[in-house]
């Protein structure tokens, strides 16, 4: 389905809630070029703030069925509640122009996208450095009740139980180091043989004298 002619890299970023996987992906997109974050497809209503179309494509329950059976998505998932998917279209048209993807993703997601793409995504999860660090910066997010703080934990434990199905581990003590990790990451992946291979052709051709 999707060749990588274009060599663009396919990331999956993964964390539990309050790892600060989104901090880190916007500062990780902003920094690096030729990276670009996908814009999922979500039921879920919009928070105070968030703009459709740039934090998600919020839809109706109806719209995201249609798009599910019509085949839209690389992969989708029910997440607390709420369906999020990710535009499968969109990622093809970026890695054929040759620009690396960054899906911020749930462990269900990031396991259809590696049956579905074997060997083509490349997967980080972003660990909290401890669980107390987690719980304090569940409660930072707003006002909520005990009973919500717990049941947060329990669905970040539950993503947490999962970090042994990915290729890279970063743990978020400090923002800037674990930024550094990322983009360390990156840098190492694209300098593979099997990408540098399609990036250096011409480089290796003249080399070669062939
Ligand atoms: P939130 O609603 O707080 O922005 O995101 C909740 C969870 O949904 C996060 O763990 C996030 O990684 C996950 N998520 C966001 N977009 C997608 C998507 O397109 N597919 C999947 N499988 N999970 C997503």
């Amino acid at each position: 389905m999707m060749d990588q002619s274009g060599h663009g890299i396919l990331w999956i970023l993964s964390a539990p809630s309050g790892a600060g996987k989104t901090s880190l992906a916007r500062a990780l997109v902003a920094a690096t070029s030729r990276l670009r974050d996908s814009v999922s497809y979500t039921t879920r209503l919009p928070r105070p703030g968030e703009v459709d179309g740039a934090d998600y494509h919020f839809v109706s329950p109806a719209i995201f069925a249609g798009m599910a059976d019509s085949g839209d998505f690389l992969e989708h998932a029910r997440v607390h509640g709420n369906d999020y998917g990710t535009s499968e279209q969109w990622v093809k048209d970026q890695l054929l122009a040759g620009i690396d993807c960054l899906l911020e993703i749930d462990w269900q997601g990031a396991r259809q996208v590696r049956e579905r793409l074997p060997g083509q995504a490349v997967s980080i999860f972003i660990l909290p450095p401890s669980l107390e660090a987690l719980e304090a910066r569940l409660r930072d997010r707003g006002q909520d009740s005990d009973a919500v703080i717990h049941r947060r934990l329990a669905a970040a434990r539950d993503e947490l139980l999962h970090y042994d199905e990915y290729d890279y581990l970063v743990v978020n003590d400090h923002f800037d180091r674990a930024l550094a990790d990322l983009k360390a990451v990156i840098h190492a992946e694209h300098l593979r043989a099997v990408h540098q291979r399609q990036v250096l052709q011409g480089r290796l051709r003249a080399l070669l004298g062939l």
